[in-house]
């Protein structure tokens, strides 16, 4: 159908009926955030779904809700903390607005607002969360269009609008709201619907035998699943190389520095990064420089992008040096922080190396009096490496993480 065409009389009455019958025998009922009315956990899981399957989010999920259980306990919670327990998710500008977004929920409204437009003015909320908010925890009558759901508008209606631009998005919008059931049905509805674009009406092989809406379908009928949703607008896949500082202390102790807000990893901290070697070499003491040893490059996927990091690793003696912005923390303050995915991979694989060396040398000095060392939350006792690695460390293999994991 055209973009602006009106939807026919059997699609209108027949599209909800069909789906709300569906859903009780067949759709989802076995994930944690399921059946809530709580916008919190709602919202919670709506906003870790973004760009993510939902196997990747279940533990992450469950280690939120027991370390917060409330909106209230998430707003007084240190951004650190939540930085950390987020590490490994990507796209840490979700974690950021989870943070900001909780301390307006309460300061601006003491608890959730109830409608899908002043859900909307909270930090990290757009439309189709709002609605999803609104619909599940308030039977409002809002149309969720995330990527599932628009995949199966655009066949159901064989919609031949680019869904990738904001005209067709709004025209499609408009389709999805008006094939909404009564408000107290709202609730089932919004996780049928997404049940099936989840389950059933997959990307490359939607199971058309068994879909409700098979008799509706136009796509189906039409014998062109595959052609909808219609997207003209690809995003390029790029690649980019980046060098990491990855200076040791004989305790073990690493070197990280924070972040800038925007760009890639965004307010966590991280070995140094640097976009060549020799702006990395440039940025360290010049005695240092010809200790730096270049350890095996890795690939990390990111979802439209290609990092190859290059660790560079020097060891220092000196328990006070500092090299630039940044802090010495400790092997045991590294799980509270909120590290990259590679980065954390990368120390992990460090510290396993250093556990089966030779050389391990028991009761190093800690560095406790250290006044640089990192202000973590976790105050555990520091432990005694020493740290010499010589021989290269086994290569972290390519996996890719959605977003800036
Ligand atoms: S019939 Fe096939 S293409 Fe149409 S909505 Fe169902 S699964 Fe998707």
């Amino acid at each position: 159908m055209s973009a602006d065409a009106v939807l026919s009389a059997s699609v209108v009455r027949e599209f909800a009926r069909r789906l709300l019958a569906w859903h009780p025998i067949h759709g989802r009922s076995d994930l944690p955030w399921q059946g809530s009315r709580d916008p919190y956990r709602v919202w919670l899981s709506e906003i870790m779904l973004q760009q993510t399957q939902v196997v990747t989010v279940l533990g992450y999920y469950r280690r939120f809700m027991d370390r917060f259980p409330t909106v209230g306990d998430l707003a007084a919670a240190p951004l650190d903390e939540v930085l950390g327990l987020w590490s490994g998710l990507g796209y840490y500008s979700r974690a950021r607005n989870l943070h900001r977004c909780a301390i307006e929920v309460v300061e601006r409204f003491g608890g959730f607002p109830s409608t899908a437009e002043q859900l909307q003015s909270l930090p990290g909320i757009g439309p189709s969360t709002a609605a999803a908010i609104a619909s599940f925890c308030f039977n409002e009558r809002a149309a969720i269009l995330d990527g599932n759901v628009k995949r199966v508008l655009a066949r159901v209606l064989a919609f031949d609008g680019d869904v990738g631009t904001s005209a067709g998005h709004r025209q499609l919008l408009a389709h999805a709201q008006q094939l909404l059931p009564p408000a107290d049905r709202m609730p089932v509805y919004s996780q049928a619907i997404m049940d099936l674009g989840a389950t059933v009406c997959l990307p490359r092989q939607p199971q058309c035998g068994v879909c409700p809406l098979a008799g509706l379908c136009k796509a189906h009928r039409q014998d062109q699943v595959t052609h909808y949703p219609l997207k003209s607008r690809k995003i390029k896949r790029s690649s980019m190389r980046l060098w990491l500082l990855w200076a040791v202390r004989a305790d073990g102790a690493v070197w990280l520095a924070r972040r800038p807000e925007s760009g890639i990893w965004g307010g966590l901290y991280c070995l140094p990064v640097y976009e060549s070697s020799q702006a990395l070499l440039q940025g360290l003491p010049e005695r240092l420089r010809p200790t730096v040893q270049e350890q095996p490059a890795f690939l990390h996927a990111l979802t439209h992008r290609d990092l190859h990091l290059h660790p560079m690793q020097v060891v220092v003696d000196g328990r006070r040096d500092r090299l630039g912005q940044g802090q010495w923390c400790k092997p045991s303050e590294l799980p509270g922080l909120g590290l990259p995915a590679p980065v954390r991979k990368l120390l992990t694989v460090r510290a396993q190396a250093l556990d089966q060396a030779p050389h391990r040398r028991e009761g190093a000095a800690p560095a406790e009096s250290d006044p640089g060392a990192c202000a973590s939350p976790v105050g555990a006792p520091p432990s005694a490496r020493c740290s010499r690695p010589q021989a290269p460390l086994p290569i972290v293999h390519p996996r890719r993480v959605p977003g800036g994991a």
